[in-house]
């Protein structure tokens, strides 16, 4: 059996200030994050212990994780994990990736964005030249937002070909056939990106291998769908998990729907579906 968990704590600061960000330059007081803390060590012994399935684990922190000791140390202590595929998370590559020595580069992976504006290119892609030292999987994305759009194309070009860079649609953007072309160049899958996929009743692995749980276990199918089918902590996450059909009109945001079925995009991004990084890259994708 194999699962993929979204894991999302209460942490919802960040040491950035993008524009198009609820969690912009956000302060979490302390008995918040002492609460972020120990809920994921909780959820990090729960991993450790559940050991008959085989684990894949994303953090998708409402804020920045990495500036806190504690998702680095889970990391580290999750990559070593034998039952472990796969430990991500979402990640602005503010903090230094010397951390990852540590990390099994088999394992571990980052799924890195770039926010023009908070930092600097050159130093954005020396922390990108440090994780390829470091042998850690990575992807790289940037919001298609208009004014990125030549920090999007010097960053392709200062980046190896190995390093895939995605691109996300901007929320509430339109992209006429001229834009979606100018993006698509940067990224070949920015289509999946550019328009919501409707999904209304249509099968999707979200609630059968891959789940989204929160920081007292509560286990949902994905992020985008409200109901809880069970706990983490309780086991009864066990019998929740079974086929199901997406209840929302439409999924548009690439953590969802990459499980939406019709879609086939767990082929698309076989071996790399948690980090974003499409198989084959770059060669199947010229
Ligand atoms: S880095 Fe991410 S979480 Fe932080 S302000 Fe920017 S978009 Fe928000
Ligand atoms: S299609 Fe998207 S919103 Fe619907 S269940 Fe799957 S991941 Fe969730």
């Amino acid at each position: 059996m194999n699962l993929s968990i979204l894991y999302r704590g209460p942490l919802a600061s960040c040491n950035y200030d993008c524009p198009y960000c609820p969690f912009a330059k956000r302060h979490d007081p302390p008995e918040l994050l002492r609460a972020d803390r120990a809920a994921l060590a909780r959820f990090t012994d729960w991993v450790e212990a559940t050991d008959d399935v085989r684990l894949s684990v994303l953090f998708t922190p409402w804020g920045e994780g990495l500036t806190r000791s504690w998702y680095r140390d889970a990391m580290v202590r999750l990559s070593h994990l034998a039952h472990v595929d796969r430990v991500a998370i979402q990640t602005n590559l503010a903090a230094r990736p010397d951390w990852l020595v540590e990390a099994d580069p088999a394992t571990v992976a980052l799924w890195t964005t770039y926010h023009p504006g908070q930092v600097t290119r050159e130093r954005f892609l020396a922390r990108c030249e440090r994780l390829r030292e470091l042998g850690v999987r990575f992807s790289v994305g940037v919001v298609g937002l208009p004014e990125h759009l030549a920090e999007a194309r010097a960053l392709r070009a200062a980046l190896p070909d190995e390093v895939y860079l995605w691109v996300n649609a901007a929320d509430g953007h339109r992209y006429d056939a001229e834009q979606e072309a100018t993006w698509t160049a940067l990224d070949p899958l920015f289509g999946y990106s550019v328009r919501p996929h409707l999904s209304l009743d249509r099968p999707c692995h979200a609630g059968e291998t891959a789940v989204s749980v929160n920081g007292d276990g509560t286990v949902r199918r994905c992020h985008f769908v409200a109901a809880p089918i069970g706990n983490l902590y309780d086991g009864s996450w066990r019998a929740a998990l079974m086929p199901r059909a997406c209840p929302n009109a439409v999924c548009d945001c690439h953590i969802g729907y990459v499980h939406l079925k019709p879609l086939g995009l767990r082929q698309v991004f076989a071996g790399g579906v948690l980090e974003r990084i499409p198989a084959g890259w770059p060669e199947r994708h010229r």
